[in-house]
């Protein structure tokens, strides 16, 4: 196969690739977030998966609040295998934590919007405690 061939292929072959990419572009465009690839691109490591990083992490100036977001996987919805379930934990734990965390992503709209509403969200709460 040629280069070009080669691409081509890969990126046939990686939706989930490509849509995560889409992602993280849209979402850097929002004011004051940043956000990159928490995973590597090929051969990630299967620690990862058994850690439940998600996709997406970074965070929000100027308050620092951490964000949070994954694709929509292959798996069914309250999927118990162990990276599904260590995914869940990890968004659970940061949540509580005060993060901004949004899962099941199936769009980039939806992205963007949860995280739209969840910095919302927290720092209402912030100046509502304050
Ligand atoms: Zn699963």
């Amino acid at each position: 196969m040629t280069p070009d061939q080669v691409r081509r292929w890969k990126k046939e072959n990686a939706p989930e690739e490509e849509f995560t990419t889409q992602v993280i572009r849209a979402l850097n465009l929002l004011a004051f977030v940043t956000v990159w690839r928490t995973k590597r691109r090929q051969g990630a490591r299967k620690s990862d998966d058994l850690d439940g990083v998600l996709d997406i992490g970074g965070h929000a100036a100027p308050d620092g609040i951490a964000i949070y977001v994954e694709t929509k996987r292959s798996c069914k919805d309250g999927c118990v295998c162990a990276s599904c379930t260590a995914q869940r934990v990890f968004a659970e734990r940061a949540t509580g934590a005060g993060c901004v965390v949004v899962t099941g992503v199936r769009s980039v709209q939806q992205a963007v919007d949860g995280v739209r509403m969840g910095l919302a969200r927290r720092r209402g709460l912030e100046r509502s405690t304050a």
